[in-house]
């Protein structure tokens, strides 16, 4: 923040994080961030580096910022155990459009990919990539209003990829192992990137928005193994080509500096906890506490039946009784717990328990439970 000293001159006055730390945040995206990565972000907003301008005013072939690429990029790597056959990515667009860039990438006309249905988002990416090429839908748990992952799905060889969304921010659900295929996987990790350890030899692409579990929303990380590309006949635009932004290192264009900022900021704070070694622990453990209070408390019930299916970042449960809905609500908000409500698509609640969420939070929504 800039003050007026009273001498006619402006000072750089660095604001304070507590209005933050107010409300317990279980939105499910954009979504919580770390009180010290808010903290340093609006920091450097102010002045950025001891710089004397803001990281919105610099430019982003500075080498103040090349510096938080190429630290953001290292900081992907090291959480996530990711080689030199991979590509690392900062893009624009969003997930949604890495539905069709992946695909346009990947598979040509007269090929055929795999996909698994899990929700509206994997249906999104099943729909876009049928303009590309041939779309064969492996398994699908849309007749349960997706409160399921399927299992023991069966995975024909020849294809060119398997698609899966690895968490289902709307239903609740997760993968919680990874399909054994002989095609590369694609996943779609926009609401748990981070939050455990990957398998990264099973996978040809992973791409996530950052606005659930890794920075603010306008920047999509894409981590692409690089023999992969440069395979399609068809004629690439430049901008939704991989290769473009690997030969630039994601500066092709502008990229989006401040998420990418703040994104680099979250790695930083999740290395600083232990890794995501030390998120899987954590977040296995916020959500169990939450889950042993949904199946304890007569007034609510999972809307994830299957525990195998169960997501830890975003746990869905409804009423036992319509009527508590706005009540129980009512009572959240009065207790400062707010997002919990679930999205339209499914009812009932919903509560995002990111990477970030400190497990207080999640307690102070269980004390919210038990005493309704
Ligand atoms: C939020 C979300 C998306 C959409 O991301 P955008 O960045 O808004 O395009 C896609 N997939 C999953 C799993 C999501 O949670």
């Amino acid at each position: 923040m800039l003050r007026e000293n009273g001498e006619g001159k402006w000072i750089i006055f660095a604001p304070s994080i507590a209005p933050y730390m107010k409300k317990h945040n279980f939105f499910a995206g954009p979504a919580i961030l770390p009180a010290p990565v808010l903290e340093q972000a609006a920091a450097a907003v102010s002045d950025f580096e001891g710089m004397g301008l803001s990281i919105l005013e610099i430019s982003h072939r500075s080498p103040q910022f090349v510096a938080v690429l190429n630290e953001a990029e290292a900081l992907v790597r090291e959480l996530l155990g990711v080689s030199d056959d991979f590509a690392v990515l900062f893009l624009t667009g969003g997930a949604s459009s890495q539905f069709f860039v992946s695909a346009m990438n990947l598979l040509n006309e007269d090929q055929t990919a795999g996909y698994i249905d899990t929700g509206a988002w994997s249906a999104k990416a099943i729909k876009e990539a049928k303009n590309f090429g041939g779309v064969n839908v492996l398994a699908s748990s849309k007749d349960g209003n997706y409160n399921y992952i399927p299992e023991n799905i069966e995975i024909p060889s020849g294809l060119q990829y398997v698609h899966l969304t690895a968490n289902n921010t709307i239903f609740g659900t997760q993968f919680a192992e990874f399909p054994e295929t002989d095609a590369p996987l694609v996943a779609d990790m926009s609401s748990e990137i981070f939050s455990r350890r990957l398998p990264m030899e099973k996978f040809g692409l992973i791409y996530a928005g950052a606005q659930k579990n890794m920075g603010p929303a306008g920047v999509t990380l894409a981590i692409v193994r690089k023999d992969l590309l440069g395979k399609v006949k068809r004629t690439l635009p430049t901008m939704l080509d991989y290769r473009t932004h690997i030969a630039k290192q994601s500066s092709f264009n502008t990229p989006p500096v401040f998420p990418i900022y703040v994104s680099m900021l979250t790695m930083r704070w999740v290395k600083a906890q232990g890794g995501v070694e030390a998120m899987e622990k954590h977040n296995a453990d916020k959500a169990q506490l939450l889950y042993d209070e949904i199946d304890r408390n007569p007034k609510f019930r999972g809307t994830v039946a299957n525990k195998a299916s169960r997501s830890l970042m975003n746990v869905t449960f409804e009423p036992v009784d319509e009527a508590d809905a706005q009540p129980f609500l009512d009572a959240c908000e009065a207790a400062g717990c707010v997002g919990v409500k679930g999205h339209r698509s499914v009812g009932g609640f919903r509560a995002s328990i990111y990477n970030s969420m400190p497990k207080s939070s999640v307690q102070a929504l269980v004390d919210v439970m038990k005493s309704f």
